[in-house]
């Protein structure tokens, strides 16, 4: 078995780490082995869960940047308001309001990515491109003084189809260039294009993606309780 050190020279050895984010995914994995990456030199890490990302964050250095990457819901975004670095997830403009609620409470501006839907499984949340549109032409969405929304995050078909994969991702990436060479506002900065997972991040890299979200290629198999 690899050690993590040994995972993570091998996988920066496969992508240009000074135009792609490193995101590595801690979900399930004890604080040891997230301090032991963080040794290492990460800093962003992502969570899927509220509880589990605060009593983390609650126990890990205050320079970690925390990424939520799981479904959020509407009333527990004031717990990780205080220090969530980017909500990869929002799939309403009712969630980004409560974000931006919370967000003005604790004084911050929070930035956020749009979830899109692009796999062929029913389980994956997300909206479609015109979903989006709709969100970002929403004139409600210029009194959000306190979110900004820098991009778009996507999750393919679990699938051995590379084809089908490419072809999601593609998609994805037009749907992000077509949106940041339209729309720019004090609420719309597009920037971050959140795609590919261990299985599926080289694909996602050669689509465009600029910020990976990597657990297992990182950290080894998780146990699910
Ligand atoms: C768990 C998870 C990942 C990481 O998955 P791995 O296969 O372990 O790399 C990435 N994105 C989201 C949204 C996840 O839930």
């Amino acid at each position: 078995m690899n050690t993590i050190k040994e995972k993570l020279t091998n996988l920066k050895a496969t992508f240009d780490t000074t135009l792609v984010t490193l995101i590595a995914v801690s979900k399930t994995y004890p604080i040891a082995t997230i301090k032991e990456a963080y040794q290492l030199g990460l800093r962003d890490f992502g969570e899927n869960k509220v509880q589990e990302m605060t009593e983390k964050y609650e126990q890990l250095p205050k320079d970690v940047k925390w990424h939520l990457i799981g479904h959020l819901q509407t009333n527990k975004v004031k717990f990780i308001a205080p220090f969530v670095h980017l909500i990869h997830g929002v799939d309403s403009l009712k969630l980004l309001q409560e974000i931006n609620k919370q967000a003005a409470k604790c004084e911050r501006i929070i930035n956020c990515l749009l979830q899109v839907y692009i796999a062929d499984e029913e389980t994956k949340f997300g909206l479609t491109y015109d979903e989006c549109l709709q969100i970002l032409n929403a004139p409600d969405l210029k009194l959000l003084q306190n979110i900004k929304i820098v991009g778009l995050m996507g999750i393919a078909t679990n699938t051995d189809d590379q084809t089908k994969i490419h072809n999601e991702f593609k998609s994805l990436n037009s749907y992000f260039n077509k949106i940041k060479v339209k729309i720019c506002n004090n609420q719309i900065d597009f920037k971050f294009l959140s795609m590919g997972m261990s299985n599926d991040y080289a694909i996602a890299i050669a689509e465009g993606s600029n910020m990976i979200r990597v657990g297992s290629a990182i950290f080894g198999s998780r146990l699910y309780l």
